[in-house]
C-alpha cells in the first residue's frame, strides 16, 4: 500500500533562530494521522533540523542538491554531504527551481539519477503553468515532464520515488486546484506511469499535490483516492497549521 505523505517545503524562509523557533513548536504538536510528515528547512539550518527532530516522526529533508558527487562546483550540495547531517530524501524539480535557476527536465534526470545511486528518496516535482491548463495542454506538459526525467529509471527505482503534482498558478497564488482537478490530473498521472511500467508499479507511487494547501482545504483534497498528501509552503511555517493539515488524513 502507498503511503500518506505530508511535506513541508520552507523555501528561503527563517534564519537560524526562527528556525530553532518552528522546531521547537513542531516538538509540541501532536500527530493524529497516520501520514508520513517531513520538512525542509534551508541548508545551513538542515543538520540543527536533524538534531531537534530526530526521534520525533518527522523527517528532515532538503530542497535541493546538485548531481554531482563532489568537488569544484561552488555554491552546491552533493548527496553524499546532505546524507553526512542525516538527509536521506530530497525534493527535485520544484517549479522555482525550474523558472529562476533554469532547472530543465535533462537536468533533472541527473540529479534523480545521482540521489537514487546514494540510496536517497526523492519528492519530484512538476506541473503546468497556467497557460498550459488555459489552452487545454496541462496533461500533455506533465506527461512530459514525468517522461524526460523519469521514465529511463528501472521500475525497482520507483520504490525510492515520490511524485508531487503542483500546479505553477496554485502555488504561493492561494488559489488551489479544486479537489477535483487534483484528482483528475492524479488519476492521469498514475495511467502515465501504469502504461510505462504496469498497475502493480503505478499503485505504489505516493502521488502528492502542492499549491496554496491549508488546514481549510487539506481534508477535501486528501480525501480524493488519488491524492496521497501534499507538499506543503506558505502553511508549513506555522507548526499548528501544518499538524492541521498532517492530521486532515
Ligand atoms: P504553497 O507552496 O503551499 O505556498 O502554495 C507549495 C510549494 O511550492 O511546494
Amino acid at each position: 500500500m502507498r503511503k500518506n505523505i505530508v511535506a513541508g517545503n520552507w523555501k528561503m524562509n527563517n534564519d537560524l533562530s526562527q528556525t530553532e523557533a518552528l522546531l521547537s513548536a513542531l516538538t509540541n504538536q501532536t500527530k493524529t494521522s497516520n501520514a508520513e510528515v517531513m520538512v525542509a528547512p534551508t541548508f545551513p539550518n538542515l543538520y540543527q533540523a536533524f538534531n531537534v527532530l530526530k526521534n520525533t516522526g518527522i523527517e528532515v529533508i532538503a530542497q535541493n542538491m546538485h548531481f554531482a558527487e563532489n568537488g569544484a562546483y561552488t555554491g552546491e550540495v552533493s548527496a553524499s554531504i546532505l546524507k553526512s547531517v542525516g538527509v536521506q530524501t530530497v525534493i527535485l524539480g520544484h517549479s522555482e527551481r525550474r523558472e529562476y535557476f533554469n532547472e530543465t527536465d535533462e537536468l533533472l534526470a541527473k540529479k534523480v539519477d545521482a540521489a537514487l545511486a546514494n540510496d536517497m528518496r526523492v519528492i519530484f516535482c512538476f506541473g503546468e503553468e497556467l497557460a498550459d491548463r488555459k489552452s487545454g495542454n496541462e496533461e500533455a506538459v506533465v506527461e512530459s515532464q514525468i517522461k524526460n526525467a523519469l521514465f529511463h529509471l528501472e521500475p525497482s527505482a520507483f520504490e525510492n520515488i515520490i511524485l508531487a503534482y503542483e500546479p505553477v498558478w496554485a502555488i504561493g497564488t492561494g488559489e488551489t486546484a479544486s479537489p477535483e482537478q487534483a484528482q483528475d490530473m492524479h488519476a492521469f498521472i498514475r495511467k502515465t506511469l501504469a502504461d510505462k511500467y504496469g498497475t502493480d508499479i503505478a499503485d505504489s507511487v505516493s502521488i502528492l499535490y502542492g499549491g496554496s494547501v491549508k488546514p481549510a482545504n487539506a481534508q477535501e483534497i486528501f480525501s480524493k483516492p488519488d491524492v496521497d498528501g501534499g507538499l506543503i509552503g506558505g502553511a508549513s511555517l506555522k507548526a499548528e497549521d501544518f499538524f492541521a493539515i498532517v492530521n486532515a488524513f
